[in-house]
């Protein structure tokens, strides 16, 4: 099998992982086209520098704000020199997907108005924030064709804060079977079954 790609290199290979997310090239070619539906939900994601909000005590753990019509989950990275913070809402008005769309601190202030006191004050220290429209797709009842297998959001798009764990999740649950049937096939060798 051969895989060509759109600067011209080419990869020969027995078996073809796509794992090139929500608007997968392998899955459209191989279970055909859809298009990805908008969810409703925006997201807005700003990264804050630890020292404007060192008062704030917050601890290494991923944390979670359950709200009305949103939530809001940020965690530490950077070896704790930033804090990421994702807001995201149901019911937004905004429908573009794109990973540079610049949005405005005021405009997520305002949705998450009367929110904790340390949900408000991390938005506030955002230097900027992003903006995305969420798309997803119907899972597939099959994740493979052939010698073609596809792996996280181009198989099944998630929402924040699931997909990259969910691939992850992918990834393991192949390697274990990979480890089962390499154990049922020592066997088998061991024993002559086919
Ligand atoms: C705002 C936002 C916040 C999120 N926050 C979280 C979070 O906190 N936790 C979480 O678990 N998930 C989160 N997610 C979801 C997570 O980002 C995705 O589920 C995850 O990245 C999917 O991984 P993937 O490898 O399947 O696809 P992707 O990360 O999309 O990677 C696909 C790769 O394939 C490449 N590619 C695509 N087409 C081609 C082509 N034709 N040729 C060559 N290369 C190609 C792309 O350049 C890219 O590198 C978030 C998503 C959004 C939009």
């Amino acid at each position: 099998m051969i895989a060509r790609f759109e600067n011209g290199a080419t990869v020969e290979a027995d078996l073809l992982v796509g794992a090139d997310g929500i608007h997968s090239r392998v899955r459209s070619l191989v279970f055909g086209p859809e298009k990805p539906r908008f969810t409703g939900c925006v997201a807005w994601r700003g990264l804050v520098p630890a020292e404007r909000i060192r008062h704030l005590s917050i601890g290494i753990a991923s944390h979670s704000w359950l709200g009305p019509d949103g939530h809001v989950v940020h965690y530490w990275v950077s070896a704790g020199r930033m804090m990421n913070v994702v807001c995201v809402v149901e019911h937004g008005d905004w429908a573009q997907e794109s990973w540079i769309d610049k949005g405005e601190v005021a405009d997520v202030l305002s949705r998450y108005d009367g929110w904790h006191p340390t949900v408000r004050c991390l938005i506030g220290a955002f230097p900027e924030t992003f903006i995305w429209a969420l798309h997803g797709r119907a899972e597939l009842p099959c994740w493979s064709a052939g010698r073609v297998r596809l792996l996280g959001d181009a198989c099944h798009p998630m929402l924040p804060m699931m997909g990259a764990g969910r691939r992850a999740i992918d990834r393991g649950r192949r390697r274990a079977r990979g480890a089962t049937q390499g154990h049922a096939r020592r066997q088998r060798g061991r024993t002559g079954a086919l």
